[in-house]
């Protein structure tokens, strides 16, 4: 473990996280809606190292919270990047960062978060006050056990400074019914494990599609996570599902490759909706 802590600092001070983003998709047209953030250790021993194996690390030693300003600052400056380019005729597109509950415990994310944007507003030229309306912080059910009415009045500041709150992995670990209505966020993220088993059991299709509606009942949006076939695809689209995110469309990629893609969306996109 301390090998692992050491690792981890020394990666910090060699630069070795970088963002993923991973596109997400309105599934009406298909246009892009945004990209969530991905971080990645390039370690030069180890290679590309996947989030599973250094977040629980950095969530215990709490270097997470280091992370996670660096990612913030990143994605901000990124999302400026592309918004600011002829990328984006239509609307501009948002970002979503993971917010770890590590950080909700023992920090004010709210504060952490609006002192990194005005980082931005400083150096940067024009418009970047409305730079939290296109950030979506994603958040888990863990982030509730605790302290629910602190976490729910952190929401609610988040909120009220423009962000939008998606609750992460929907559907696994501590949902319950009765919370969902007090919760003040905007999307409901559906969990990978419903979509990967979607077209074969029928369980599963009955539940997520009563995710949807219930999300819609509460004035939610829902975001499926997972999507690797038009034949998931198709079904949740039938089912209402708003936003569609997953391999089938977009695989996580790096800032260069994400300029390109959006270059390329607009034609490539007919493909996929014969
Ligand atoms: P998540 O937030 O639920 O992210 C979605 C995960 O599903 C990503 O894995 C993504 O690469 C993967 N995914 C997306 N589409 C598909 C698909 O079609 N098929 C399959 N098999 N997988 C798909 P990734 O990048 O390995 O991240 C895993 C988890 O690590 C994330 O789950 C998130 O909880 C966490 N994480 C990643 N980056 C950060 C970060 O910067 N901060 C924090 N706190 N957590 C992070
Ligand atoms: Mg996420
Ligand atoms: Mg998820």
């Amino acid at each position: 473990f301390l090998h692992y802590k050491a690792l981890l600092e020394k990666a910090f001070n060699e630069d070795e996280f970088v963002l993923y983003y991973q596109p997400y998709f309105y599934t009406n047209n298909l246009s892009i809606a945004g990209f969530e953030t991905l971080t990645r250790w390039r370690s030069k021993h180890h290679g590309v190292m996947l989030p599973g194996n250094f977040i629980p690390i950095l969530e215990e030693t709490g270097l997470i919270l280091k992370l996670e300003t660096f990612i913030i600052d990143q994605a901000c400056r990124d999302l400026k990047l592309i918004n600011s380019t002829k990328l984006n005729t239509d609307n501009l597109f948002s970002t979503s960062i993971n917010i770890s509950p590590i950080s909700f415990k023992n920090e004010d994310v709210n504060k952490k978060i609006t002192k990194i944007l005005s980082w931005h507003k400083r150096n940067g030229k024009s418009n970047e006050c409305g730079l939290s309306k296109q950030i979506n912080i994603e958040i888990t059910e863990s982030s509730f056990l605790e302290n629910p009415s602190k976490m729910i009045e952190t929401l609610e500041q988040l909120k009220s400074s423009g962000f939008k709150i998606s609750l992460d992995d929907f559907g696994t670990g501590y949902s319950s019914f009765s919370y969902l209505k007090d919760l003040p966020i905007d999307y409901l993220k559906i969990d990978i494990s419903f979509v990967r088993n979607l077209l074969s059991n029928n369980k599963l299709k009955a539940i997520t599609k009563t995710i949807i509606d219930l999300a819609h009942d509460l004035d939610l949006k829902t975001i499926a996570e997972g999507v690797e076939t038009k034949e998931q695809f198709e079904l949740l689209k039938s089912y209402g599902c708003d936003i569609v995110q997953g391999f089938w469309l977009a695989k996580p990629m790096q800032i260069d490759e994400l300029i390109e893609f959006i270059g390329k969306w607009k034609i490539e996109k007919e493909k996929y909706l014969q």
